[in-house]
């Protein structure tokens, strides 16, 4: 009795391997030049991807300016033939020994951190607070932070890093998962149980605005978005905000109040990044009241830390989309449960990654997400 996977004719061959790939390496800061690198080869319990489309993120454009937060062998990604990006999917190319978890052909999207997987953070599965990050000896992985990413023609990835997406998913939409895998994982750090909850979510940058939709997924009443520009608020209404508070007309902390009945929310999810961010949030959340930090400002700033205590706030930060937080969002993404589609503003070919990174800078044409595709579609 033949499997049917025996049945299936092999697909290797659809996919032939050259030797050599184009990929974007990062010189001194702010150098991206497109070179020719050898393909990498996967190693036992990974696979190498065929990168068909990638997002840019506001992280690369932090990488490929100051280093920081990408780390190599303890020190920073500059000239070193490192090539950034992480948010990308693709197609399995070529399967490393033992792997049967996933098969040539299988459409996929990738988390960034696969961790160690021998220290203790990533036994707890915050793999992206792994205590041996950067140290690739150790056997560290962050594609696009300590090792290459995706602006490549292809990157080799551990499997614990890869979910599977449907065929009807874009490749575009697909690049968006896991920004909504670190929204997803913010509420999970707060406790993950919001169904019938208030959540306000401040800042209506991607994660913000993929944070609306997954609170609002799973069963947040009412998800209140703030920010500054009414288009963005628009956007977040259409992915399921139930109220929008522009906080250049109205105080938001009155507003959420107002909003609430006087009783505050149960969870605040800052992406602004704004100084005052965590002392409005404070005053959002009723007595016991959780806040989770995705976003931070650029100097350090004052908080009022007895009100924090008087309440019982708690407050939490993080970093990435640990505990499989990406796996959720895409289940979400796959049911239809939220329009992702909705914050990809802009594509282009993959010859153009610097001009694609300039548009996510300086969001020209109010770009929010800018996908490179590097193939088909
Ligand atoms: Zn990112
Ligand atoms: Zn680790």
């Amino acid at each position: 009795m033949g499997s049917a996977r025996a049945d299936t004719p092999p697909r290797s061959n659809q996919y032939p391997i050259p030797d050599r790939m184009k990929a974007w390496v990062l010189g001194g800061p702010e150098e991206l030049s497109l070179v020719d690198k050898p393909v990498p080869q996967p190693g036992p319990a990974e696979v190498l991807v065929r990168v068909d489309a990638i997002a840019v993120c506001a992280t690369d454009i932090e990488i490929i300016r100051h280093g920081v937060p990408a780390m190599i062998d303890g020190g920073l990604p500059f000239n070193r033939g490192f090539t950034p990006g992480h948010e990308y999917m693709g197609t399995v190319v070529k399967l490393g020994p033992t792997v049967d978890e996933f098969q040539v052909g299988d459409r996929v999207t990738v988390e960034v951190h696969a961790g160690c997987g021998r220290c203790q953070r990533c036994r707890e599965g915050m793999y992206t607070s792994c205590l041996n990050y950067g140290f690739r000896a150790k056997g560290h992985r962050a594609n696009g932070f300590s090792t290459d990413g995706g602006f490549a023609e292809y990157a080799v990835n551990s499997i614990n890093t890869l979910a599977h997406i449907p065929d009807e998913m874009t490749d575009a939409e697909a690049t968006l998962i896991v920004t909504a895998g670190t929204a997803m994982y913010g509420l999970n750090v707060m406790g993950g149980v919001i169904a019938s909850e208030g959540v306000v979510v401040i800042g209506p940058g991607p994660i913000g605005l993929m944070g609306v939709g997954v609170a609002k997924a799973l069963g947040a009443q009412p998800v209140i978005l703030t920010g500054t520009r009414d288009k963005r608020l628009e956007m977040g209404n259409r992915l399921g905000a139930d109220a929008m508070i522009n906080v250049s007309r109205e105080d938001p902390v009155e507003a959420v109040q107002r909003l609430t009945g006087g009783k505050g929310v149960q969870y605040v999810l800052e992406c602004s990044g704004a100084p005052n961010a965590l002392n409005e949030a404070a005053r959002m959340v009723n007595r016991g009241g959780r806040i989770c930090l995705a976003a931070f400002p650029a100097e350090p700033v004052p908080v009022d830390l007895a009100y924090l205590v008087r309440n019982n706030i708690y407050v939490f930060g993080i970093r990435g989309e640990g505990k499989s937080a990406t796996h959720r969002a895409a289940a979400l993404m796959a049911q239809k449960r939220f329009d992702a589609k909705l914050i990809h503003t802009h594509t282009f070919p993959f010859a153009e990654v610097p001009t694609a990174i300039r548009y996510a800078r300086e969001r020209i044409e109010d770009a929010i997400k800018v996908v490179v595709q590097i193939r088909g579609n």
